[in-house]
């Protein structure tokens, strides 16, 4: 029998079949991003935590999965075909009421912002650049050109966005709400001001920002100062050779340079664990994979490692989805790093990430030892602790900053 952590692993790489006992087909989403999120939610009740996973369900290879869920009598089972004395109890997160409310400008508010998880995911922006170039340069496990302006609305003011991160913070109680963007012609960094310091003014709530880099390092002082609290890094691949092939528009456009130089900045500034790097495992060799997981925590920061999920409509639709065996390694290698760098880990309060094994979602595949020992011990001291600081954080409170000129935080050049 698997553990939790493994079972959430092999959950990602081979997904679930639905049982014709079961009618999910809506809470099912329809945006399927940047190779993540295209499956259904649902809670995992492990013996430590609530995981919040989001199964695959409507690829190709999901067809071969051993996994099943069954409903009875309104309960939900997960069973697996390899031995049926195997049974978990599974939840599936209730679509919030809020999904179907509209905005002040008749905006429906499911089509401006989801949970993935526990938390408030918005797109922010126009159709990623890369997407628009001709040849194509998109990133070739995405599909954010399909999904943004279909399903889901193109066009956010920053009042539909206040609008809908009050009800779900009232209704679903979220703490923290992450915007994410693809490459955008005024800048990512532009483009997030506004939305930031509206949240941090008019509803109080952590917020995180993952946006193609600048390198213009200054701006990163400016949005900080407009209330960001995490930023985060994709930059996909350690191996460059990969970077350039799956992600062209990016390679051209940054490099690894302009993320590396642009995470350190932020790491340095902001301290150890408060922003991460992204990578996609299951694409390049794992020991490129490893290396990506050591830059990153080595840099202070904490790795979120998304399995890859070849999705419908990408140009790697009919890619392999990765091996479960290698993905064990690769998150027991994402814990035993940040444990490594005494990386705080699952601290801040309700952040559940559905789309990905959360580093702390892994310490089941750690061997017991007396450093994983005090690392664990630590992680409960602090999070206790650090309580008051994201309460303090996710108060509304003004930001004098204005979110439209960064200019006064330019640096004159030496
Ligand atoms: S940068 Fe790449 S992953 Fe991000 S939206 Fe554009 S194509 Fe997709």
């Amino acid at each position: 029998m698997r553990n939790e952590a493994e079972l959430e692993i092999e959950l990602f790489c081979k997904g679930v079949r639905l049982d014709p006992s079961t009618d999910l087909k809506s809470y099912v989403s329809s945006r399927t991003r940047a190779g993540l999120g295209s499956g259904l939610d649902i809670i995992l009740l492990g013996n430590r935590k609530k995981r919040y996973i989001n199964v695959p369900v409507n690829e190709e290879f999901v067809k071969n999965s051993p996994f099943r869920i069954m409903e009875a009598f309104g309960r939900y089972t997960l069973t697996d075909d390899r031995d049926p004395h195997l049974k978990y109890v599974i939840d599936i997160p209730p679509l919030p009421e809020w999904y179907k409310k509209k905005t002040s400008s008749g905006k429906l508010m499911s089509r401006v912002g989801v949970l993935q998880g526990t938390y408030l995911g918005v797109y922010i922006g126009d159709i990623c650049s890369f997407w628009k170039t001709t040849p194509k340069t998109a990133c070739k496990f995405c599909t954010t050109g399909v999904n943004v302006g279909k399903s889901e609305d193109l066009e956010k003011r920053v009042d539909d966005v206040v609008e809908t991160a009050i009800a779900a913070k009232e209704e679903s109680g979220i703490t923290f709400i992450h915007f994410n963007s693809g490459e955008q012609e005024k800048g990512g960094l532009e483009t997030a001001a506004p939305y930031v310091k509206a949240i941090k003014e008019r509803v109080g709530l952590l917020v995180g920002v993952q946006v193609t880099p600048s390198k213009d390092l200054w701006k990163y002082d400016w949005l900080i100062d407009l209330g960001v609290d995490h930023f985060s890094f994709c930059y996909e691949f350690q191996n460059p050779e990969y970077l350039k092939k799956y992600c062209p528009g990016k390679f051209e456009a940054f490099g690894h340079k302009t993320f590396f130089d642009a995470m350190e900045y932020v790491a340095k500034k902001m301290g150890k664990g408060r922003n991460s790097g992204e990578i996609i495992a299951g694409i390049e060799p794992i020991e490129d994979t490893f290396k990506a997981i050591d830059y990153i925590t080595a840099s202070g920061c904490f790795p979120t490692v998304c399995i890859f999920r070849p999705l419908v409509g990408a140009e790697l639709e009919d890619y392999p989805t990765p091996k479960y065996e290698d993905m064990v390694l690769v998150m027991r290698h994402m814990y035993e790093s940040c444990m490594k760098n005494n990386i705080p880990i699952g601290l801040a309060p309700n952040i559940e990430v559905s789309l990905i094994v959360n580093p702390d979602d892994a310490v089941e595949l750690s061997p017991p030892s007396i450093k994983k020992y005090f690392y664990e011990l630590r992680r409960k001291f602090f999070k206790i602790a650090a309580l008051p600081l994201f309460l303090s954080k996710m108060k509304k409170r003004k930001i004098s900053v204005d979110a439209f000129d960064p200019s006064p935080y330019k640096k004159s050049p030496l």
